[in-house]
């Protein structure tokens, strides 16, 4: 897809523009009967995306952050407690993680996957937390609270070692909250069971956003939750919805944050089209590693281990000099991304943690090098070859002295 002479970081228009007559179908189906909140549209896509993923229940909300913090609340994360993540994933997660009432904390990534490394999992434990006999509890030795929950990313659409961190997560007690939100139909191997597990079915839940630009995405905002747990799923049930589970009899308060009718009509459909989707974004990634293989500049491809089968939510490349190289493709129209540029525990937002440099080598060495070249299920070949053509040429001739 060469738009005008641009090739697009995402193209969201091409791929709705097939599907229009059926999602103006929805469209006015929803607004003939009014039926704007809950009701069929949402209890039907509830179901079919349980039946994607495989598990038993699957809770529409408002958005991929609310998917994470009713996730959290719902599997009993507390006020006060530790929950540890990545920092090198959208601030969703962490905010969800605070909003909960819990205080994020970080371990390093893995240097090839981008994913939670882990052996830096079990080092945490090994090294900051102690085993509180009393509480039952592993307990973060300097602050005392205790550290009830892991939230490994699916970054980029490739699982991370879960079969690693559920081992882990047993031994100390934790909660493993899934954020799926990159990662809708990604598999992973578990050696542990024999078999391939898709994204959002090995926690006790997983939180996916529908965001338009996320592999399935909504026509606006929207997510869901999947679990296996009947409590976890009731529990959010109450939770997106003011704390009721009957109209104006509340249990405890609640938000609002439930799936609007339409995004789920819009959603039915877009779902069938899925695996499909993930395919070609897999064939994309297939010609992209193809292409870079017969350049011979230095460039880092993504890596998907055996026991991966990734979505490629995102084709994140490492290359010295990422930003000139940015710079150059902008000029060539060759739209990029870079996810994400500051780890979180160097945001702003997160000073009050005093995490500072150094603290996530890993993850700080990749937000200096990641670059996101064009993805989706649309990216012709031609494309392609234009891109990596335009990166061998870019690369090949170095930054000018003057601004090196
Ligand atoms: C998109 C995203 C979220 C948040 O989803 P929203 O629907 O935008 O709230 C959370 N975590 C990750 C990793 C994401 O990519």
């Amino acid at each position: 897809m060469i738009q005008n002479g641009k090739i697009p970081f995402v193209d969201l228009i091409s791929l709705h523009r097939d599907l229009e007559p059926e999602l103006l179908d929805v469209c006015k189906r929803v607004i003939e009967t009014a039926g704007f909140i809950g009701g069929p549209e949402v209890e039907g896509f509830e179901k079919e995306f349980a039946e994607y993923c495989g598990t038993k229940y699957c809770v529409g909300v408002n958005s991929g952050t609310d998917a994470l913090r009713f996730a959290l609340i719902a599997a009993g994360v507390r006020s006060g407690d530790v929950v540890i993540t990545v920092p090198n994933t959208f601030i969703a997660t962490t905010e969800a993680i605070s909003q909960a009432g819990a205080r994020p904390d970080f371990v390093d990534i893995d240097k090839r996957t981008f994913n939670m490394d882990p052996a830096e999992l079990r080092r945490y434990f090994e090294t900051r937390c102690k085993f509180d006999a009393g509480a039952g509890r592993y307990v973060h030795q300097a602050t005392g609270r205790p550290v009830t929950a892991v939230v490994p990313v699916h970054l980029y659409g490739q699982m991370a070692d879960m079969d690693a961190i559920v081992a882990i997560a047993e031994q100390y007690k934790l909660t493993i909250i899934e954020d799926a939100c990159q990662a809708h139909g990604a598999e992973y191997f578990s050696k542990k069971q024999n078999r391939w597990l898709k994204a959002g079915t090995i926690g006790d839940a997983a939180a996916f956003s529908f965001y338009p630009g996320k592999n399935l995405g909504a026509c606006g905002d929207a997510g869901a939750v999947t679990t296996n747990d009947t409590e976890v799923a009731s529990q959010i049930r109450i939770l997106r919805d003011h704390g009721q589970a009957r109209k104006y009899h509340h249990d405890l308060e609640g938000f609002n944050g439930r799936l609007d009718a339409l995004q789920a009509g819009l959603l039915s459909v877009k779902l069938k089209h899925l695996a499909d989707w993930n395919a070609k974004r897999r064939d994309a990634a297939l010609r992209y590693q193809a292409l870079f293989q017969e350049s011979a500049v230095e460039v880092v491809l993504p890596y998907e281990p055996s026991s991966s089968k990734a979505v490629y939510h995102l084709y994140v490349v490492q290359v010295e000099n990422r930003d000139h190289l940015q710079a150059e493709l902008a000029q060539h129209n060759i739209g990029t991304g870079i996810h994400y540029p500051i780890p979180l525990h160097l945001q702003k937002a997160y000073a009050s943690l005093g995490l500072g440099r150094g603290s996530f080598p890993v993850a700080e060495s990749a937000a200096e090098r990641i670059l996101s070249l064009p993805m989706f299920p649309n990216l012709l070949s031609a494309a392609q070859e234009h891109i990596v053509e335009a990166v061998d040429r870019i690369v090949r001739m170095g930054v000018p002295a003057a601004t090196a």
